[in-house]
């Protein structure tokens, strides 16, 4: 196959799909060719819970109908080089296609720490279809122990899957507390406990510092704390969660501007070189709050990204204002958000900073089944401006995460946040004079000077 196209698009995950879909919604015209390996794109937020057998490995699969049907047309090749002069891609088995405009969605690969024996053969990653069968398989196999390094929101996810399937599971976080992209440490105790609950045996503030082999496999991991775990290299297997790298191998040397956590784009998701735009986990980006660079691989990112590249190709001027970070987790019955920056976060990028915790009902509190929600609002001590909020609940967070992350869009200041007008009913609510986020932001101010001065 050679084909002529005019926007060629590299990767059909979700910052490739909201692109494709929205340049045929605004202009069906424009023919669009969407490379991408896969036989299906897989939905991989629910891979956690596949493993862990609650459903078909199949249902994360999507349909391309959904792609196809809008016009786009879909070349399952992987493409192994690029020609950005002359605009001409070729894939693994020969065949070429030419462009006029390239969208480049190549997503990203999970990171491999550099110590020995990280490529063993029981050593996976979390991210294709093939990474979750061959997780299946071991768990399918007699399986007694998994180590999972990093307790991001996918290590505590995949440890959670192998625990719920009988593995004896060590979770190991060089941090000194689970999730802390996500919460401080002080709202992870609930989280942490709930971890250990489960039989998750912790090992918090260690990095791993080996994995010893036998032959192609790990028989024992050893911490740079001086612990060592025993594998039985014939069913035992690690799984690696320490984050994820832009797949951007393919550009090299074509004078695309990159940086260490992908390729550098404009806020009309344009790159340094004329009709190449590129959006989702493949790029660097920058923080809606401070203007700097900031890390963001989540669908959540790569979708709104996908949606503002078509506009823009197609000469609306969008312009995407930056990262906030919205995102969520599980940990045992317990559900942890957060958005913008944690109070840690916060200080490293030089804020000085003030918080409020509210900690109120999922529910009125005379309603049979009422838990608790707790929340955590950061704030700038010079502009009253709210930074960040994390949200510990066993019921869902995502609602009251979107809220704080509309406030810090919208740059208000806790005084407005206080002022959120809102809706209360006692199966949906908690009581009218207890809403969690008003009630961070009011602890947050009545204890501002009190920080500012400590
Ligand atoms: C286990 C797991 C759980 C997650 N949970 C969440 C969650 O709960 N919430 C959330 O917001 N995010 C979550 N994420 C992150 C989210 O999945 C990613 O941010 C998102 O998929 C990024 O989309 P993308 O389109 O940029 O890249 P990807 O989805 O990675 O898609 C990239 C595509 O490019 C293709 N490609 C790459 N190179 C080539 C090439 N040379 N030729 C042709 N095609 C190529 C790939 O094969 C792939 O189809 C999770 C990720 C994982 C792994």
């Amino acid at each position: 196959m050679n084909c002529e196209t005019d926007v060629l698009v590299i990767g059909g995950g979700p910052a490739g799909i909201t692109f494709s879909l929205m340049v045929k919604k605004l202009d069906p015209s424009i023919q669009v060719t969407m490379f991408r390996p896969e036989s299906h794109s897989v939905v991989y937020c629910a891979i956690p819970y596949a493993i862990e057998g609650l459903f078909e490995p199949e249902k994360v699969l999507k349909d391309d109908a959904m792609v196809t049907g809008s016009g786009v047309e879909l070349v399952y090749k992987k493409i192994i080089s690029i020609d950005l002069l002359s605009r001409k891609v070729v894939t693994e088995d020969g065949d070429s296609c030419h462009f006029r405009r390239l969208f480049i969605a190549t997503g990203a690969t999970p990171a491999r720490p550099p110590v020995p024996g990280i490529e063993a053969e029981n050593v996976f990653t979390v991210k294709t279809k093939k990474d979750m069968d061959c997780l299946i398989d071991k768990l399918n196999s007699g399986v007694k122990r998994a180590v999972v390094v990093g307790a991001g929101a996918i290590g505590i996810e995949q440890a959670q899957a192998y625990r719920a399937r009988g593995v004896e599971v060590d979770l190991i976080e060089m941090a000194n507390h689970i999730l802390p992209n996500l919460i401080d440490t002080d709202m992870s105790v609930q989280a942490q406990q709930a971890l250990v609950d489960q039989g998750i045996r912790l090992r918090l503030g260690t990095r791993l510092d080996r994995l010893e082999t036998a032959g192609a496999l790990v028989t024992r991991v050893v911490l740079d704390n001086g612990e060592n775990i025993e594998l039985d290299p014939a069913y035992d297997f690690v799984t690696v969660c320490t984050g994820m790298l832009p797949d951007i191998q393919l550009f090299h040397d074509q004078g695309l501007a990159v940086s260490r956590d992908g390729i550098l784009v404009d806020a009309c998701m344009r790159t340094n070189l004329p009709e190449v735009y590129a959006a989702g986990d493949c790029c660097a980006f920058f923080s809606g709050i401070d203007g700097k660079p900031v890390a963001g691989k989540l669908a959540t990112n790569a979708v709104p990204m996908g949606k503002i590249a078509a506009r823009c190709m197609l000469g609306q001027p969008v312009e995407h204002e930056g990262f906030i970070n919205g995102a969520a987790t599980c940990a045992g019955p317990y559900r942890v958000g957060g958005t913008g920056f944690t109070e840690a976060e916060a200080r490293r990028r030089g804020f000085a900073i003030y918080t409020g915790y509210g900690n109120t009902t999922s529910f009125f509190p005379m309603m049979p089944g009422t838990t608790e929600v707790l929340v955590k609002i950061v704030a700038d001590l010079a502009t009253d401006r709210i930074l960040g909020g994390q949200v510990v609940a066993r019921t869902p967070t995502t609602d009251k995460v979107d809220v704080i992350t509309l406030a810090i869009q919208q740059k208000l200041t806790v005084q407005q946040l206080a002022r959120l007008s809102y809706s209360a009913q006692p199966w949906q609510s908690f009581l009218p004079a207890r809403n969690p986020i008003v009630e961070a932001c009011e602890t947050a101010l009545s204890g501002k000077n009190k920080q500012a001065a400590a």
